[in-house]
């Protein structure tokens, strides 16, 4: 998951990376007076990367126009998002503009390092040539280091330092932190010392609970990490794949589930979500299955909801008990509900939702399910 700048800076702080000075607004907040003599620019703090070009990064002269840049962004929705608040920061007067970055490589078991002397918005034009200025390395902090170094080998002397200073703490980060990405993007010059102008820090939710810091970021930020603040609780993945998606989706494995979008897909379905909701790890709560109904009903543009289980172990007619309670602890949720049962019990199950829920479309074979759900859907639309 992705980190906004404001975040991944306070992780560089804290690990020596030296960031240009600055504060936090956030929306609905007033802005503190601003000292000093400028220029600022204020950005946009956005759970996505390319703010520079979608208008979410804005120069300013002087202290009116740092207000008049906090009024335009905050609360304005830029790339899918609503900006919740801004980072005023000193501007710095670097001409360099370069790119560094480790990132975990799961191909090849290994990290990537890259120290690209053109960075700044444009980075991806340097594809052609940034073949040679990419290393691959083991996940071993002494490896990493000795890759930048070797990458800054043609630069001054001066900048070499600096480059290796800003590389040995920034790997020291991205080892002890678990990160999957971190980059610094530009990175300036200032003097002779390195300044992290950006932040792009993606964290691993798996590592999470090893990770408190991180976990107190998310904690501390719910509006800006909500999917992460979820799982942290819930243990599981929620992904939304369509924000205006007509079809929740309550389902169990992710191979199936997968199949199961591209399938409604095909069909010119809007799936809202993917879920893995892992049946196995219910141990009769139907906690986890009330948390995901609730997130789905929170959908105004949910039609239907469709549960797919294909039962190994799980024993469906347990599933299926605990689906009724969490229906009935979920009043929110006004939707019909079409159920996919196959296997283990599913005649126990059948019999239990005939009698609890006989409202629930119960079907064995997907076609009819996803029959089922069409009729639904064409019954909404009319
Ligand atoms: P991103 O587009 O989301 O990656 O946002 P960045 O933080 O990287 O900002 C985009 C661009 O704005 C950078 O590549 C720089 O060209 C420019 N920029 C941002 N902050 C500064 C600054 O303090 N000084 C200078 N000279 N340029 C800046
Ligand atoms: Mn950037």
């Amino acid at each position: 998951m992705l980190l906004i700048e404001a975040d991944g800076k306070a992780l560089f702080k804290v690990a020596g990376i030296r960031i240009p000075d600055g504060f936090v607004v956030v929306k609905g907040a007033a802005a503190p007076a601003i000292a000093g003599p400028g220029p600022w620019v204020v950005k946009a703090q956005l759970p996505v990367g390319g703010r520079g070009k979608a208008g979410g990064v804005i120069r300013c002269e002087n202290e009116a126009a740092v207000r008049a840049a906090l009024k335009q962004l905050l609360g304005a929705r830029i790339k899918g998002h609503e900006v919740l608040s801004c980072r005023v920061e000193t501007a710095v007067s670097s001409t360099d503009e370069y790119y560094l970055s480790l990132m975990i490589d799961p191909v090849h078991y290994g990290v990537r390092v890259a120290l690209l002397p053109e960075g700044g918005v444009d980075v991806e034009h340097a594809a052609p040539t940034a073949a040679e200025r990419i290393r691959l390395c083991d996940l071993d902090e002494h490896a990493i280091v000795a890759a930048i170094r070797d990458l800054a080998s043609e630069e001054s002397v001066d900048r070499q330092a600096a480059i290796v200073d800003v590389g040995e703490k920034l790997t020291r980060l991205f080892v002890t932190r678990e990160l999957i990405l971190a980059e610094i993007n530009p990175l300036f010059f200032d003097q002779a010392a390195c300044v992290a102008g950006d932040a792009k820090v993606v964290v691993d939710l798996n590592a999470v609970h090893r990770q408190p810091e991180i976990a107190q970021l998310i904690e501390l930020n719910v509006p800006v990490y909500p999917d992460a603040h979820r799982k942290l609780h819930d243990g599981f993945d929620y992904v939304e794949i369509d924000p205006e998606g007509e079809i929740g989706l309550v389902t169990t494995g992710a191979g199936l589930s997968m199949m199961l979008i591209d399938k409604l897909i095909a069909r010119g379905g809007r799936p809202l979500n993917f879920c893995d909701i892992r049946t196995g790890q219910f141990r009769g709560d139907p906690k986890r299955l009330m948390r995901v109904l609730e997130w789905i009903s929170a959908r105004p543009s949910v039609r239907i909801l469709l549960i797919n289980i294909f039962a190994g172990i799980t024993d469906l007619s347990e599933f299926a008990d605990l689906l009724c309670t969490a229906l009935e602890r979920t009043p929110s949720l006004q939707v019909p509900v079409v159920a996919r049962l196959v296997g283990n019990r599913v005649e126990q199950a059948r019999s239990i939702l005939a009698a609890r829920r006989p409202d629930i479309a119960v079907e064995e074979a997907l076609d009819a399910a996803l029959e089922h759900v069409d009729v639904v859907l064409r019954g909404a639309r009319a």
